[in-house]
């Protein structure tokens, strides 16, 4: 019988935990709250020693650590290698993980070592008596999967942006690094370099300002004042599906149910309805702007700041003072 606690696999990267850390923290630490038992973490990647005592803040009683070169670009085989040593040393009754690139190929090869049901990208997640009870979309976000893990041990990703960040506060775990000497001449793949592309552009799920544009825009050629606010801010450029759909903006740049979950400190919806699906992916936004001509649109019952306008006005003048207010 695995004990009551919860395991937290966080990636470090860039010199920091990623985005998505403090929100699995968050969870980790509730649902160890409804089993009683305390939560422990598992931080991979070059570097991760030194952020791994301040975890403490998060509530991490032990912070089991693999830092090594081989670490330095995510590999699946070898990252996995390691979590079943910290797994071995907490023997946790789930591991929480989050449904980053990285998160979607380990949760699957941590739960066949372990021979443990797997809840994938789950919107919802709570323990209800022995078992683990999740809500994962699923066809594209046409419909919610409700799903029921019986026996323990369970393994669980949560959709990056869905669920909010713990915040820090203070103290230290204790810290153990983890011998990655066998994982490392066990692993059969070796990554000889990470490309990213360069885009030159904000990434939408990480960005702290995003300015969306939809139908209201009236075409492709007008996007540029879209653009034009996103650059003034140091924003990325979002969409909604009926532009994406109508060839407009990349499938990138969705925003909504069955595009991208995005959860920025500031949001601007221009021309943009507020349908439930777009909305589904928006609504964690901490502040809301919407730029509409209709006062009846629903986007405005969302939003923290609304302004009744034609976007081919606000727009400009919008980045103009933007552009004015930075010099
Ligand atoms: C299964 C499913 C999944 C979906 N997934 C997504 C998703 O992931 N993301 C998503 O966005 N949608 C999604 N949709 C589509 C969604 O239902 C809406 O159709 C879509 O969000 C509408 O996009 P829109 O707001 O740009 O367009 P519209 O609904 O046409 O709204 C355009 C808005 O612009 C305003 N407007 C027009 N002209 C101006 C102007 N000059 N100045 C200011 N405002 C103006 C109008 O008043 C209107 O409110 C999904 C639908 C389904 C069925």
């Amino acid at each position: 019988m695995p004990s009551n606690d919860v395991l937290a696999i966080l990636e470090f990267r860039g010199g920091q935990v990623t985005k998505a850390g403090p929100e699995v923290l968050g969870q980790a630490r509730r649902l160890a709250d409804t089993l009683g038992g305390a939560v422990h973490a598992f931080l991979y990647g070059e570097g991760a020693n030194g952020a791994a005592a301040a975890l403490g803040g998060y509530g991490v009683t032990k912070a089991y650590v693999a830092d090594s070169p081989a670490f330095a670009a995510y590999n699946g085989g070898l990252v996995a290698r390691a979590a079943k040593d910290a797994v071995a040393a907490c023997d946790p009754r789930l591991v929480l993980l989050a449904a980053t690139s990285p998160g979607k190929d380990l949760g699957p090869r941590i739960a066949a070592s372990l021979d443990a049901g797997l809840a994938v990208d789950c919107t919802a997640i709570d323990i209800d008596g022995d078992a683990l009870t999740a809500v994962r979309p699923v066809y594209a976000g046409k419909a919610n999967q409700s799903i029921r893990i019986a026996a323990a041990p369970f393994v669980a990703s949560i959709r990056p942006n869905v669920f909010p960040p713990a915040e820090a506060g203070a103290g230290d775990a204790e810290v153990v690094a983890l011998d990655t000497a066998a994982a490392e001449g066990e692993t059969r793949i070796k990554v000889a370099e990470v490309a990213p592309r360069e885009t030159g552009k904000v990434e939408l799920t990480e960005a702290d300002v995003i300015v969306s544009g939809g139908r209201g825009l009236k075409g492709p050629e007008h996007f540029h004042l879209v653009e034009e606010l996103a650059e003034a801010l140091g924003a990325a450029v979002g969409a909604s599906r009926a532009v994406v759909d109508a060839g407009w903006r990349p499938h990138s740049e969705q925003v909504g149910q069955t595009g991208k979950t995005v959860s920025p400190n500031l949001y601007f919806a221009c021309g943009i309805s507020g349908a439930i699906q777009h909305v589904a992916g928006m609504s964690s936004s901490k502040c809301i702007v919407a730029i509409n001509k209709d006062p009846e649109a629903s986007i405005f019952k969302l939003a923290d700041y609304g302004v009744v306008g034609d976007v081919f006005e606000v727009l400009p003048a919008l980045t103009e003072q933007i552009r004015a207010l930075k010099g």
